[in-house]
């Protein structure tokens, strides 16, 4: 049975359903939203009612981006307690949590320490097993809490972090970096878990009695080997977002495809979708996987370069063509993608929502890439 709508709405505000199609309503509803971000922030209030008041007169434009993103986080929760989905945005936020370690490791670990260190290396000339049983005793006596059965990936990232963490502060302490604050001492915490982790594998003589900082050194080169190896010889990997690598456009080969014969041409299988209607065909993303997109953008608004938006242009300011002819023009509504990331990375997709609402009030109804400008103009000429 469909939901009274009446119930729909948090009785707390004072509307009804029906209100939300009377535009008088919405204006009190909007008056309501406003004593509410009041209350709740009276400083970023202030702010937005002098932009909303002025119509953006005489802020620049990285104000407006500072401005709106600070205050879609108030018009996100407003509306999570009129439409009681509270619990809901709350998931969505830890959701996003917990995939940080999976991105931290991608850009900090995975595309310095293995895509870029082992760019001529020869994943044959590893033993695969020999890699394999050091990270499996490593995992045991170190690790066994992590549930690699559940999240592999996530609890990979967790553990390479750690010892990274561990060698970093040794590294510190006993070479020094620019880094480094001065008189570094290793903190403790940090000792003790390096000690405990050195020790046990010495009692399995994985370790010899080399100083510590060789030792550490020595466990985080085997797991950047076994990770430069995995991706090749574990078929799970990949699908996993921490080794994405993206790869410049190429024009000439922008399609995947087969030729069985010289006059057919044939979509690799694991590519092949059935159109069914109008329904949407796309492979359906994981939560991690479309963070990963959103981890990805550099947030060019910050430097007046989101061209995903305003166009790519040079230096003069000209328009950038593609080698297809496309002009590269960024959204023809101007929506504020790059501001919409920001937020969508804090775990706030309603907030995201709502910035791209501003220059695309349909897009609940026009839905999913619509048009793909945004993806032409973004300074990532990638695939
Ligand atoms: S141009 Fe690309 S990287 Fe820059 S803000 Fe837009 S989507 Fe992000």
């Amino acid at each position: 049975m469909a939901e009274n709508p009446d119930k729909i709405l948090n009785p707390e505000f004072g509307f009804k359903y029906t209100d939300l199609f009377d535009t008088h309503k919405l204006k009190d509803l909007h008056s309501a939203f406003l004593s509410y971000f009041e209350k709740a922030d009276n400083e970023k209030y202030n702010e937005f009612k002098r932009y909303a008041d002025s119509g953006g007169e005489g802020f620049t434009s990285l104000d407006i981006s500072k401005t709106l993103i600070d205050s879609a986080p108030f018009l996100s929760s407003f509306i999570g307690k009129l439409f009681r989905i509270e619990a809901q945005l709350d998931k969505l936020f830890y959701e996003t949590k917990y995939e940080n370690d999976v991105l931290v490791f991608k850009k900090d670990f995975v595309q310095k320490e293995i895509w870029k260190k082992y760019k001529s290396a020869e994943p044959g000339n590893f033993d695969w097993d020999a890699l394999s049983s050091f990270v499996n005793t490593l995992k045991e006596i170190a690790y066994n809490d992590y549930d690699f059965n559940k999240d592999e990936e996530k609890y990979t990232a967790k553990f390479v972090l750690e010892l990274a963490e561990l060698e970093k502060n040794y590294r510190w302490f006993y070479e020094g970096d620019k880094f480094a604050p001065e008189n570094f001492e290793i903190p403790a915490k940090i000792k003790s878990r390096a000690e405990e982790i050195i020790s046990s594998l010495k009692s399995k003589n994985l370790l010899t009695d080399a100083p510590d900082l060789d030792n550490l050194r020595e466990i985080l080169q085997q797991v950047k080997d076994w990770l430069f190896v995995k991706f090749f010889k574990d078929k799970n990997t990949k699908k996993w977002v921490s080794y994405f690598d993206p790869k410049k456009t190429d024009y000439d080969h922008l399609v995947e495809y087969s030729s069985p014969s010289p006059d057919i041409m044939d979509n690799p299988e694991d590519h092949f979708r059935q159109r069914d209607g109008f329904k949407l065909n796309d492979f359906p993303r994981t939560e991690r996987q479309l963070l990963n997109q959103v981890d990805y953008c550099m947030y060019c608004h910050e430097r007046e370069k989101d061209s995903c938006s305003k166009g790519l242009t040079d230096r003069m300011g000209t328009l950038q063509t593609n080698p297809l002819g496309n002009k590269l023009h960024g959204c023809p509504l101007e929506e504020k993608i790059s501001e919409a990331h920001i937020l969508r990375k804090e775990g706030l997709p309603l907030a995201a929502f709502s910035l791209i609402m501003i220059d695309n009030p349909m897009c609940p109804g026009t839905g999913h890439r619509i048009c793909n400008f945004c993806m032409k103009g973004c300074i990532f000429q990638t695939l």
